[in-house]
């Protein structure tokens, strides 16, 4: 592929995207007001999970191409990008409080790649689980590592506040939460998301309870620190940590994993989640003064998956550009 592409935002999304599309041959400039470390990208715990990704429509597709670069980055040989990329394939423990564990509404489509097996009595408070082995994601070193990534293949990443989408070339809006200003999407929504960082004493299982909509409690352990969460807070565009949710996140994640009682408190994260009832991933023209071929494409509004979806609406990106460069009238 040839050309100029703007890709606005370097969370997951937008650093998945513009990677793919930087290793598929553009010329690849990523603009954001955050660098990925300052991104809701970057609070995430973070974990592949298709119980919360394998909704109707794409979803279910996007996160099993995810899953299988996934699987390819925490299978590398450890001294080469595997430990650099921060993937992890780890066991855990889906959990109910249901005495019989429910029969998770992904299992038949996800049969192939994922086998959960029902427990009982999976940890204190909870009646029954699934335990799954699925990628577990440090996003201090992953976000890091795609940023690298996308340099090596020739990418730039520049800080910008912009105060609307450029409006020349194919511009790649993965703007998060701000979409809903910068592309006037009223059905885009902050959840916000805060959950604290715990020295590891030991811990490589994680632990997800997950009753949507404002429920959500995760303990999910990486080589040098556990994340526990997480508020839901919807509406809430605050980015500031919140002692008392501090406070209750930490005491209900040692309640569930008590060897966590001795563990230090190293810091609070707070990410403001970009719900919308489904994702958009689309292309829209916007013919310009300055440029009649001006295209965006929106991907934004992955809610509480975007890690998990990431790769599968970069691979859909990479090719509404190909679609797009293939017509004699938009060259790019
Ligand atoms: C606590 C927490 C836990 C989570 N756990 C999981 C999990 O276990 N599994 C999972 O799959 N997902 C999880 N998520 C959800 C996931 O983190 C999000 O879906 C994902 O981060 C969305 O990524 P994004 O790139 O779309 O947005 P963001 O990470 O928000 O990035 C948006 C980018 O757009 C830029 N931008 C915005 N406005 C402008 C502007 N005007 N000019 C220039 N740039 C701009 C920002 O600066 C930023 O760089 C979690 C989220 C949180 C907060």
């Amino acid at each position: 592929m040839e050309g100029r592409i703007t890709v606005v935002g370097a969370g997951v999304v937008g650093l998945s995207c513009a990677v793919r599309l930087a290793e598929s041959g553009a010329e690849v400039n990523v603009l954001a007001r955050d660098l990925p470390l300052e991104t809701t990208s970057a609070a995430a715990g973070a974990l592949w999970l298709a119980a919360i990704a394998a909704r109707p429509g794409d979803t279910g597709r996007w996160a099993r191409e995810t899953l299988t670069e996934m699987r390819r980055l925490a299978g590398a040989e450890p001294e080469t990008e595997g430990a650099g990329a921060g993937v992890r394939i780890r066991p855990g423990t889906l959990l109910f409080r249901a005495e019989a564990a429910r029969h998770p509404a992904w299992d038949d489509d996800l049969a192939d790649v994922i086998r959960p097996d029902a427990v009982t009595r999976p940890a204190p408070g909870f009646g029954s689980g699934v335990r799954l082995t699925v990628p577990l994601v440090d996003m201090s070193r992953y976000l890091p590592y795609l940023t690298s990534r996308l340099r090596a293949a020739g990418g730039t990443l520049t800080r910008l506040a912009l105060p609307a989408l450029p409006s020349r070339g194919i511009v790649v809006n993965c703007a998060g939460v701000a979409a809903r200003a910068l592309a006037a999407d009223q059905e885009v929504r902050a959840v916000r998301s805060q959950v604290a960082v715990l020295s590891n004493p030991g811990i490589d299982e994680w632990y997800w309870y997950d009753a949507e909509p404002d429920e959500l409690l995760c303990v999910l352990p990486h080589d040098r620190y556990v994340v526990v969460g997480c508020t839901q807070d919807d509406g809430d565009w605050s980015v500031l940590p919140d002692g008392t949710d501090a406070r209750r996140l930490v005491g209900q994640a040692r309640r569930l994993v008590p060897a966590l009682e001795g563990a230090e408190v190293l810091g609070h994260r707070v990410g403001l989640k970009p719900f919308r009832p489904a994702v958009r991933l689309d292309a829209e023209p916007r013919p310009t003064a300055e440029d009649p071929d001006h295209v965006r494409i929106h991907c934004y509004g992955h809610g509480g998956s975007g890690v998990t979806l990431a790769w599968g609406c970069a691979g859909d990106v990479v090719r509404t550009v190909h679609e797009l460069t293939a017509q004699p009238t938009l060259p790019i």
